[in-house]
């Protein structure tokens, strides 16, 4: 598909999208909306006033990832985190003038003290654990109190942590656990907000299940063969899990493995 003259429109974490879950194009818009007809790409938010525009659905980006292609889904989440910087940078963060857009860069630049604000990613490490042959360490986030699904460890890289001191800090905090053979497998863009997964496998070398109540409500060593509800397809804790139980490979490019 084109990525020529589609039009993001969002409501928070929710996209305009039609009947079979694609983006509308610019121009069949205009009616509905205030757009231009010379717009090629268009990302912003739905306007209070604006009405959905007929045939067109609101659709939780997340829900997307199931019915879109690995590069539709890169493109949206290009779209998403630019429009969500733009919105948290309209002021310079030095003096507090409003700024503005630079014309060629993805900058917002401020007209007064010249000093400009660039989009920033966040690093957030996701490890898989394995303990012996055949079983995978998963985990139910405690904050999803209505869903049954189970997840991988992850969490934010700190200020001044290499990310395999992250995996081994975060590992230890949410689960109580020791780890060896810490190794990277791939890495995903993440838009909610302006992630960064950085994928890797670990064994399991030592201590019992101790869970951080805060962060997670149940966990415990799965055999690969009696899994219970995981994380769906497109995300790279699936292929993540996919990988250690059966044996899928990690493609030299992330997003054909994905
Ligand atoms: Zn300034």
């Amino acid at each position: 598909m084109s990525n020529l003259s589609l039009a993001y429109i969002f409501q928070q974490q929710q996209l305009l999208v039609d009947q079979d879950f694609q983006l509308p194009r610019v121009e069949s818009l205009a009616s509905d909306l205030q757009v231009s007809s010379g717009d090629q790409v268009i990302a912003r938010d739905l306007l209070p006033n604006e009405p959905i525009p007929e045939g067109l659905q609101l659709v939780p980006i997340r829900q997307l990832l199931q019915y879109w292609t690995t590069s539709q889904f890169e493109q949206a989440s290009r779209a998403i985190q630019l429009l969500e910087w733009r919105r948290n940078h309209r002021f310079c963060s030095h003096c507090g003038t409003p700024t503005q857009p630079h014309a060629t860069e993805h900058a917002m630049v401020c007209p007064a003290c010249h000093y400009r604000q660039y989009p920033r990613v966040q690093p957030c490490v996701i490890t898989v654990i394995t303990r012996g042959e055949d079983e995978i360490l998963l985990a139910k986030n405690a904050r999803n109190k209505t869903s049954q699904m189970y997840g991988l460890i992850a969490g934010f890289v700190e200020v001044g942590e290499t990310l395999e001191e992250a995996v081994r800090r975060e590992t230890e905090e949410e689960v109580g656990l020791k780890l060896k053979n810490i190794q990277y497998l791939a890495s995903q863009p993440w838009p909610f907000p302006s992630n960064l997964m950085i994928a890797f496998k670990a064994e399991y070398a030592g201590g019992d299940l101790k869970l951080q109540e805060e962060e997670i409500s149940d966990a415990a060593f799965f055999k690969f063969d009696q899994l219970p509800e995981i994380p769906f397809k497109g995300s790279i804790a699936h292929a993540m899990i996919m990988h250690v139980t059966q044996g899928q490979p990690v493609a030299d490019d992330t997003k054909a493995w994905l």
